[in-house]
């Protein structure tokens, strides 16, 4: 498939699998470039090209770089130095992806070092699946970006700072904090007194007395 598609569906597979997390999201799709180091044409050969035409003599095109064995010691090496799961589990999506992708679209040397190629399909880059699955992709990415929002817009991302309202109004701060200035807020404390703060409520009558 393309660059473009093998980019964003590992991307919009990514950010539905990561509550639409950008660091892992660019992750996926960035790994989903990877195996094509081994094209010098490719968008990674381009910019690899030093390490693209040594892979592509030693081995050729759609070979280790596109093979099961690699996405395996990918995730391994990965885990070995200590690399984050979900950022390992973001890369070998990202890597599966693509070689799944070229499978469907002409074939690759999944069980490298076995020269047997595994074809699922022979679906043309930038043909019409290329782009329905450029569009999917898209689509995947939206969406997970909409469940975020939703989430988050019913749900204070760090309710302990910002607070929530009692069933009285009141507006309580999980930690005693102060919201504002200005105006008046009402907070507890481990006791469960209630102070309120921002305007003398007192008005001095109790001084006066
Ligand atoms: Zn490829």
């Amino acid at each position: 498939m393309s660059g473009r598609t093998h980019a964003i569906v590992p991307a919009g597979l990514a950010s539905l699998l990561f509550n639409a997390d950008p660091l892992l999201t660019l992750t996926a799709a960035l790994a989903g470039l990877a195996p094509d180091i081994d094209e010098p044409y490719s968008v990674m050969g381009q910019r690899f090209w030093f390490l693209s035409w040594w892979i592509k003599y030693l081995w050729g095109h759609r070979t280790i770089s596109h093979s099961l064995l690699m996405v395996v010691m990918i995730g391994v090496a990965g885990l070995v130095v200590m690399i984050p799961f979900p950022v390992v589990c973001a890369i070998c999506l990202g890597w599966g992806s693509h070689v799944l992708l070229d499978a469907a679209s002409g074939g690759v040397m999944f069980w490298w070092p076995s020269k047997e190629r595994w074809v699922l399909g022979r679906f043309p880059v930038y043909g019409v699946m290329d782009r329905a699955l450029l569009v999917g992709g898209f689509l995947l990415f939206l969406v997970s970006f909409w469940i975020r929002v939703e989430h988050e817009v019913k749900t204070p991302i760090m309710p302990h700072v910002m607070g929530s309202a009692t069933e009285s109004g009141e507006w309580v701060s999980g930690e005693g904090r102060m919201m504002g200035r200005g105006r008046e807020e009402t907070w507890s404390e481990g006791g469960g007194n209630e102070h309120v703060v921002g305007r003398d409520v007192s008005g001095g009558k109790d001084q006066a007395s």
